[in-house]
């Protein structure tokens, strides 16, 4: 059996201090003390998965090579370790209960009555070391969803609890990540909440063995002192995690606090090495010193959250460091444009993007969006939904159909340039059915995006129903909308491109998914380089 270590998550007092990037930044700082590490998530609610979730729930649904729709938390993963993750990464509730009510169907449980204790908690004990026994992993990490004490989560902190006692303390660490609100008013951090939140951990009996404190203030030693003995843990075991200018200093910031020291010395790791984190520190010296400044427009409807795009910013301040530029994102609700105030809205934007979506909500601004910075040459880059949109602006503006839309929007278009695929059609259930996870692409060898990738043949994910219309490819090409890209599979069309255009670049995929620190997703990269030398001549 090979012996992974494990790392649980919790989170108290309240929702969004940030566990993911706790979780990725301590899986990331030991990642660079040469150990094997990966992350997953198990989210309380019941739906199976987060696809068929508005944005608005939990923010944009991430989805991984292997067509898993999953918790935005594994984007941060992936950005920060650099590392694939799959479905495995990603357990719902709704992914417990199906899986043990199957098993019951089909009799394994012989006669029993079946329980939350055993049978749900052992579904999510097997599930917290599946990724372990596959052996690939020196460190599992866990990060348990919601807030302890809510009615939902106690099942999952129950099969740590087992877990703990199963393994043994130094195989299996605890930490638990809370809030010390500064009341000013008083002038004073408190304490007393992340008190209560550990004792109702306590409750279910698990004494956290690391304690992170999000802060906007300094911890005074005072505070550590106390938390450490109201709190049950060592001095040192009691973290300070204040708010940080990026994400992305969040390693550095605790392994300044020791966070990996202690929590390799609590597992019996080696600690007496370093991390190398030369690359990382690259990455945010240019990051902190850009040499421009670009404005780029971010066309959604879902503008107001801004978790509901998180992967393209992400893959803007990646791409924005490679090219040593800062990338400012100008949010543009796509309800509020239409073709007359476009021009107010984007004239003083160096490029465009236009996001992905679902529905009918705001898909006019778009296109109108799209029209006007195709006319008037400022990069763009559309993805997925906004690939779709770019077909049909120059469909109805160029080739002059003028009614042209896609079935989503008009199932009775004349024009249809974008369409549901047959197999598409006799799908009724929306869980889990779109055309998901890494797919092919063919690189025409003239094209923008070859010079852009490198390669003749590339791998990106997918996440949509509907697709380009072969049937109106030729119209189009013959207009100058080129087919860059294409599925060798399906012959669907993947890019869109048109070569008159200094940057007008469309992708049926979603390539911010793909972005990592390290490794700044060659599109965005090459469309920032675009926007700043559009806005070196303007
Ligand atoms: N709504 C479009 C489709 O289903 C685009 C989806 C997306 O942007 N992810 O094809």
């Amino acid at each position: 059996m090979p012996n992974t270590k494990y790392v649980f998550v919790t989170g108290g007092v309240t929702s969004s201090l940030g566990k993911g990037i706790i979780s990725a930044s301590l899986a990331n700082l030991l990642q660079a003390r040469g150990l094997k590490t990966t992350i997953q998530k198990f989210d309380p609610y019941i739906n199976v998965d987060p696809g068929t979730l508005n944005p608005y729930e939990h923010g944009e649904c991430f989805v991984t090579d292997d067509g898993a729709e999953t918790d935005l938390d594994l984007g941060h993963y992936e950005r920060f370790l650099n590392v694939r993750t799959s479905q495995a990464n990603n357990v719902t509730t709704g992914r417990i209960y199906q899986s043990v009510i199957q098993k019951e169907r089909r009799g394994e449980f012989l006669g029993k009555t079946v329980q939350v204790i055993p049978h749900i908690t052992n579904e999510i004990k097997a599930r917290m070391q599946q990724l372990g026994e596959t052996g690939d992993y020196d460190v599992v990490f866990t990060e348990i969803g919601g807030t302890v004490g809510d009615i939902e989560s106690l099942p999952y902190i129950e099969a740590v609890r087992q877990l703990r006692w199963e393994l043994g303390p130094e195989n299996c660490v605890v930490i638990h990540l809370t809030l010390v609100p500064y009341l000013s008013a008083a002038a004073e951090l408190k304490t007393k909440p992340t008190q209560h939140s550990v004792k109702t951990l306590m409750e279910s009996g698990i004494n956290a063995d690391v304690l992170v404190c999000r802060t906007e203030h300094e911890l005074s030693e005072d505070i550590r002192t106390k938390l450490a003995l109201f709190c049950n843990v060592k001095r040192e075991a009691v973290i300070q995690s204040i708010d940080a200018e990026t994400i992305y200093d969040v390693p550095l910031l605790m392994h300044e606090e020791g966070l990996d020291r202690v929590v390799l010395d609590l597992l019996s790791l080696p600690n007496n090495l370093e991390p190398d984190l030369t690359k990382w520190k690259a990455f945010l010296s240019k990051h902190k010193n850009p040499k421009n400044h670009v404005r780029i427009g971010l066309v959604g409807k879902y503008v107001e959250l801004q978790d509901s795009y998180k992967s393209i910013l992400e893959a803007f301040i990646h791409a924005g460091a490679a090219n040593e530029v800062k990338v400012e994102v100008v949010s543009i609700h796509s309800e509020h444009l239409t073709a007359e105030n476009c021009e107010v809205q984007l004239k003083d934007l160096h490029g465009l993007l236009v996001a992905p979506g679902f529905g009918s909500r705001g898909i006019e601004g778009k296109i109108s969006a799209i029209q006007y910075v195709r006319e008037h040459n400022i990069p763009f880059f559309g993805i997925c939904l906004g690939m779709q949109m770019a077909v049909i602006e120059f469909a109805r503006n160029v080739v002059g159909l003028t009614a042209a839309n896609s079935t989503e929007m008009d199932e009775n278009t004349p024009s249809p340039v974008i369409n549901l695929m047959d197999e598409q059609k006799e799908i009724t259930n929306k869980g889990g059915t779109m055309r998901l996870g890494a797919w092919d692409c063919e690189l025409n060898s003239a094209s923008l995006a070859h010079t852009v990738y490198g390669a003749n043949q590339i791998s990106e994910r997918h996440r949509h129903r509907y697709e380009f219309n072969n049937a109106f490819k030729e119209q189009l090409t013959s207009k100058g909308l080129d087919a860059t890209g294409i599925n060798p599979d399906t012959g669907l069309v993947e890019i869109i491109e048109i070569k008159s255009h200094p940057w007008f670049v469309g992708v049926q995929y979603h390539p911010e998914y793909k972005s990592t620190v390290l490794e700044p997703h060659p599109l965005f990269s090459a469309f920032v380089q675009a926007c700043s030398t559009y806005a070196n001549q303007n």
